[in-house]
């Protein structure tokens, strides 16, 4: 289900795309980088902020352009590290975005790691067994300008606490990961056009080292992401280290079978030379098993890839558990037996992995249940 919106959002533009418009108004070359300073670097909102624009043209950039693609409708912090925005696009959608934040050793609050989640799509199609985000199917994807206007919320949210780096027009977190609601490589073009505009250096200048791009294993475009010369971060949620177990968990596996997946992301890492990072939550008695942890350690081997063990976390509506943690550990010890890099999350309120798309789900219901009109929208 495609939507249009009335304007294209602002942060939808390029440099290149800014720069057409404005030269068949007859402006010079240097007002689109203006704009989009104002937008990127001074966190401008509206075209009434832009006080060295001429009236004509604030006006045409306030009838032409969407610069609120985005409204904020609530912020909830769940434990002490992790904050979950809800985000209300133009026709009423909502899409999760979570920040992360790893205290650094040494330093204080304040200069803890920041690490934003963003969603690429309304809900999705890919069904995953124990995902909250695929549990009411897939609605539409998100246009590059509103994945972008995801960031610059967050950004603005975070701007207080991080007044050096917003006086410096930069980012106001460390790390992006493409991990929320949606399947990122099934919004490919978006997707890529929104990290693009995030990396330029007209736009916020972040570096695409920063950035990891999370799929479930949509095979033939992580062999298209190999050829980009962003040079992005990939990891790959594996969750199941044969076919049997990943099927069953993963339909996407029963289209792009392990031997395919496992193919394009070894040639991702040869082309990039980075290493990859392989998710795996821990579910008991589906992925838990010894034997998986020996597949998932020769898998790990071969593509000389980071495990990231993440045990499962309750989704409201789904069966699923969290191994006890006797089991965990065992399943970590095989791995590091067999000489592989992982890390095993043990920190409470990292709730990102498994429970995206839960806040989202639950104020739909509510709102549903207020105004049954809106469970159409
Ligand atoms: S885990 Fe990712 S790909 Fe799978 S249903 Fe959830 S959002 Fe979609």
């Amino acid at each position: 289900m495609a939507f249009t919106p009335e304007k294209p959002p602002i942060y939808g533009e390029t440099l290149e795309s800014l720069s057409t418009h404005l030269k068949a108004r007859g402006e010079p070359a240097f007002r689109a980088r203006q704009i989009l300073t104002w937008l990127y670097k001074k966190r401008a909102t509206t075209p009434a902020q832009m006080t060295d624009l001429s009236k004509p043209l604030r006006d045409w950039l306030e009838q032409t352009f969407d610069f609120a693609p985005a409204s904020l409708v609530l912020c909830k912090k769940a434990g002490d590290v992790t904050d979950k925005l809800l985000l209300e696009m133009r026709d009423g959608s909502l899409v999760e975005c979570v920040i992360i934040r790893a205290p650094q050793e040494g330093v204080g609050e304040e200069h803890s790691r920041k690490t934003l989640c963003i969603s690429t799509q309304v809900g999705c199609a890919y069904g995953c067994k124990f995902c909250a985000s695929g549990l009411a199917g897939w609605k539409r994807d998100l246009s590059a300008g509103e994945i972008v206007s995801e960031m610059m919320h967050v950004c603005r949210v975070e701007d207080a606490a991080s007044p050096e780096r917003a006086a410096e027009g930069l980012a106001s977190f460390d790390n992006l990961v493409v991990m929320g609601m949606g399947e990122p490589l099934a919004n490919y073009d978006n997707v890529l056009k929104a990290l693009t505009i995030l990396n330029a250096p007209w736009g916020l200048g972040f570096g695409a080292r920063r950035i990891t791009l999370s799929t479930s294993g949509v095979a033939p475009n992580i062999l298209r992401l190999a050829q980009e010369p962003l040079g992005l971060r990939l990891a790959i949620s594996l969750h199941g280290a044969t076919d049997e177990v990943r099927s069953r968990i993963m339909p996407v596996n029963r289209k792009y079978p392990l031997a395919e997946l496992l193919s394009a992301a070894k040639a991702f890492a040869q082309t990039h030379g980075r290493m990859l990072t392989l998710e795996y939550i821990l579910i008991e008695d589906v992925n838990d098993t010894f034997d998986q942890a020996r597949a998932l350690a020769d898998i790990a081997r071969d593509l000389h890839a980071h495990v990231n063990l993440i045990p499962y976390n309750t989704v409201e509506g789904l069966e699923w558990k969290r191994p006890g943690s006797n089991r965990r550990e065992r399943f970590a010890a095989i791995l590091r037996d067999a000489g592989v890099s992982f890390t095993l999350r043990r920190e409470k309120g990292h709730d990102i992995d498994a429970a995206c798309g839960q806040l989202r789900l639950k104020t739909e219901r509510e709102r549903a249940q207020n105004n049954p009109d809106i469970s159409s929208l």
